[in-house]
């Protein structure tokens, strides 16, 4: 029977894990789910699904709808639009929980538009507003200036793609029940209209952006790779993960999965040291819920200083080799 009050999280996998990010949302629709006393139902695709589904309940699942056909392994926009489609259509949750990932940027508005549903992307916080029975987005608006707070009309479903590190994660609970729903149908003949022909992953080394505690960050104000060699080395000793700006990008200093802000990957770690960056709208926006965001750049007037906890008016060249030097001294 459908239960309008349940929450649907569509999950994602890594490397054969449950990514990080599905951990976050099943963590968030557990609270929400308490609140509104619905069901929080998972999706997991793939093969793999099967061998995820009880630890998907471990975090908070009720229920684990598992797509165990082949032809969910790799990502297909029109295949998972479908299925997840037709999910909703089915179990008529209240909410649709999607990570502000690929996927979800890709699949949200599909079956949203689909369905008629109501849609918010980048959410950085989802809340159950008890007295009028329905849940509230908080999303940053005009590149990040802002933030908006959004309500639908109650008994529409609402699809959310929620941005990393905007939840609190779920912890593992040992002997927690749920029931695991098998849906071994492959895409009916006809729905995938795109086909992928080739793939080809930039593989990352270390800890991924949206994942790292501390980034440090470089834009078109360290002048080149050198620049970018020097914080790295800063990065490192900081446990951190070097991000960039569009314009190292486009000056092929850097690779594309280091762009951080509207293009890029939208990053919250607990520390953000932005170098040489101007603090442009577009990449404010990738990293506005950093949790403290420390810049140095030697322009007083960089926008970036803005939303800075900490600034520091100065040529990187000058101090980071001192930061660098200060932090070995530390470290020994
Ligand atoms: C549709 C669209 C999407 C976009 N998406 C993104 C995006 O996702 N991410 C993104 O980052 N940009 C994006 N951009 C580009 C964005 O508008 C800016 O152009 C870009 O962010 C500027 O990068 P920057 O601050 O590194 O460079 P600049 O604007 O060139 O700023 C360099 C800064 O370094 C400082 N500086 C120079 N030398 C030194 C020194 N020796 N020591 C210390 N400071 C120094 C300068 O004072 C200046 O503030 C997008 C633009 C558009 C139109």
């Amino acid at each position: 029977m459908a239960d309008s009050k349940a929450i649907l999280v569509v999950g994602e996998t890594e490397k054969g894990k449950m990514a990080s990010i599905t951990r976050e949302l099943l963590g968030g629709a557990r609270v929400l789910a308490d609140q509104s006393g619905g069901d929080v139902c998972l999706l997991l695709l793939g093969e793999i699904a099967a061998a995820l589904a009880s630890e998907g309940i471990s975090l908070g699942a009720d229920k684990v709808y598992v797509a165990t056909n082949a032809a969910y392994n790799e990502f297909s926009s029109d295949a998972y639009t479908e299925l997840v489609s037709g999910l909703c259509a089915k179990i008529a949750p209240a909410l649709c929980l999607m990570g502000q990932t690929d996927l979800g940027c890709e699949v949200a508005p599909r079956v949203a538009a689909r369905l008629g549903a109501a849609l918010a992307m980048d959410c950085v916080e989802v809340v159950f507003d008890a007295e009028n029975g329905r849940f509230q987005q908080t999303r940053p608006a005009f590149g990040g200036k802002a933030l908006s707070v959004l309500a639908s009309t109650k008994g529409l479903l609402q699809i959310n793609t929620v941005r990393a590190k905007s939840m609190q994660a779920a912890a593992l609970q040992d002997g927690r029940k749920g029931e695991t729903v098998t849906i071994a149908e492959a895409p009916a003949p006809g729905v995938i209209k795109v086909k992928l022909l080739e793939a080809k992953k930039t593989e990352a080394e270390g800890i991924k952006l949206e994942d790292a505690k501390v980034i440090v960050s470089g834009g078109g104000g360290l002048g080149g790779t050198e620049g970018f060699a020097m914080i790295k080395e800063l990065a490192d000793l900081l446990g951190g993960v070097v991000g960039a700006t569009r314009v190292p990008v486009d000056e092929n200093w850097v690779p594309l999965s280091m762009e951080i802000g509207q293009t890029g990957k939208i990053v919250s770690p607990e520390l953000y040291i932005a170098i040489g960056i101007s603090g442009a709208a577009q990449h404010v926006t990738g990293c506005i819920s950093s949790k403290k965001i420390v810049t140095i750049n030697r322009d007083p007037d960089a926008n970036m200083f803005k939303i800075s906890d900490l600034g520091l008016v100065a040529d990187y060249k000058a101090v980071v080799p001192i930061l660098i030097e200060k932090l070995k001294a530390m470290n020994t």
